[in-house]
């Protein structure tokens, strides 16, 4: 693959703290790469030291192969445009005005725009369907038809490059998503290469080959979407908890955000408790002992179970088996040790069968803990076993029965 764009070893600052430290990427020619990353991460301070806004204290960055600081700004523009992060229309330019700009790299001193330059600027506009709005101030545009213009004037200087910081910023959904189309087009029907900064973690998925992930000014991780949308690669990084899922429509990995940071601000009271649940039985009870500070672990679940769901998002530790398998001797064994490190075991109104019996038999395996048995409207369908094993249990005194509502109100007590 031929490289378009690559930042060698680069360090960036502004005054006497470096932002940017030791960073290198490449950009391959043809690619759609996006860089995320958290609110002052340095996203923008890279692109600025492209355009030479900022100057780079260590490494350098190759344009084609060259030296970015020995490319004369109209060699530059002739390979990249930049369309940054803040682009402020002081003056009701017109739309074509607007994207005249993108011709002036190439405009000699004093020279204004040739036959040559109109036609280019029209196509620009034509690439981003708004050769309609030429004539329209662009104060007077919306969001999405003023971002598709200043995307026209990069279009007028015929990139090969397509350098955008934040383009669907302050945009709505619609708007957003046409703004991440264009861009998608001019790269696959026109082979542009795109260097986006996306705040929008969804776009970045759904749109990109690969995915840069910039963190305090290093690169977290570098990969194609499947190997940087994960869990364990963008929560240390955002510092909230969120789950990765497929979005069924688009087929796209997508990120849902779950709480910022709620279980870095819980206290832990010290305690653990392990919950024997599964159907939703778990759910108020698992959350209940969470926000109370125990540490909790639940198990074992079958992956997909909507308590399992719940402790996933709440980062809780789960034992797990694969959907509507039986558990399994490997599975139990794991059960069976976070059960004998908690302080207190709790089995909820869980449905009894073939498939989660052994959730119950582990019951009799427990030496010192204590047990609350939660049954009020559960069945067993396992012919009598499950319920026996629990009956002997209460009858000889290792555990307490109680309600859901009983279990409730103790906890609070705390
Ligand atoms: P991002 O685009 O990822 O949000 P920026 O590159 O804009 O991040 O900013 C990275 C860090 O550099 C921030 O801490 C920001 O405050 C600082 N910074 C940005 N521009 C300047 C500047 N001109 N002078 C001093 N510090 C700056
Ligand atoms: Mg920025």
């Amino acid at each position: 693959m031929e490289e378009i764009l690559r930042f060698e070893n680069v360090t960036i600052g502004y005054n006497e703290k470096d932002i940017i430290k030791d960073f290198s990427c490449t950009v391959n020619r043809g690619e759609f790469v996006s860089l995320i990353g958290p609110n002052g991460s340095g996203k923008s301070t890279l692109i600025h030291a492209i355009t030479g806004i900022v100057g780079i204290r260590k490494g350098k960055i190759y344009i084609n192969g060259k030296d970015n600081e020995k490319l004369s700004a109209k060699e530059r523009a002739q390979i990249t445009a930049v369309v940054p992060q803040t682009f402020q229309a002081s003056f009701a330019f017109k739309a074509k005005e607007i994207v005249a700009m993108g011709r002036h790299p190439f405009l000699k001193r004093m020279q204004s725009e040739t036959e040559e330059d109109y036609k280019l600027i029209d196509q620009a506009l034509e690439q981003t369907g708004t050769l309609h709005l030429r004539e329209r101030k662009i104060t007077q545009l919306s969001g999405g038809e003023r971002q598709r213009i200043i995307i026209s004037a990069a279009l007028a200087q015929q990139p090969q490059l397509l350098i955008v910081d934040e383009p669907t910023n302050h945009l709505d959904i619609q708007y957003t998503l046409e703004v991440m189309q264009l861009m998608q087009k001019l790269n696959r029907e026109q082979g542009i290469t795109i260097f986006a900064v996306l705040h929008d973690i969804n776009m970045a998925a759904r749109f990109s080959d690969r995915i840069l992930v910039l963190n305090e000014g290093q690169k977290a991780r570098d990969g194609r979407v499947s190997e940087v949308i994960r869990e364990e690669v963008l929560k240390p990084v955002y510092k909230i908890d969120l789950v990765v899922r497929e979005n069924p429509l688009t087929g796209a990995a997508e990120i849902v955000p779950l709480r910022s940071n709620k279980s870095a601000q819980r206290k832990s009271n010290g305690k653990r408790v392990h919950i024997i649940c599964g159907g939703g039985s778990g759910s108020y009870i698992i959350e209940a002992f969470h926000n109370k500070g125990y540490e909790v672990s639940c198990g074992v679940l079958n992956v997909g179970d909507s308590d399992y769901e719940l402790c996933r998002s709440l980062g809780i530790k789960t034992i797990t088996e694969k959907p509507y398998c039986e558990i399994s001797g490997e599975a139990f064994d794991e059960n069976l040790l976070a059960i004998e490190s908690a302080d207190l075991v709790v089995l909820t109104d869980v449905d009894i069968g073939r498939s989660n019996l052994k959730n119950i038999e582990i019951l009799e395996h427990l030496s010192s803990q204590n047990l609350y048995i939660v049954r009020e409207n559960a069945s067993d369908y396992t012919g009598g076993i499950g319920d026996k094993i629990i009956n002997s249990l209460l009858a000889e005194k290792k555990a307490i029965s109680l309600t859901k509502k009983e279990l409730i109100e103790i906890l609070n007590k705390y």
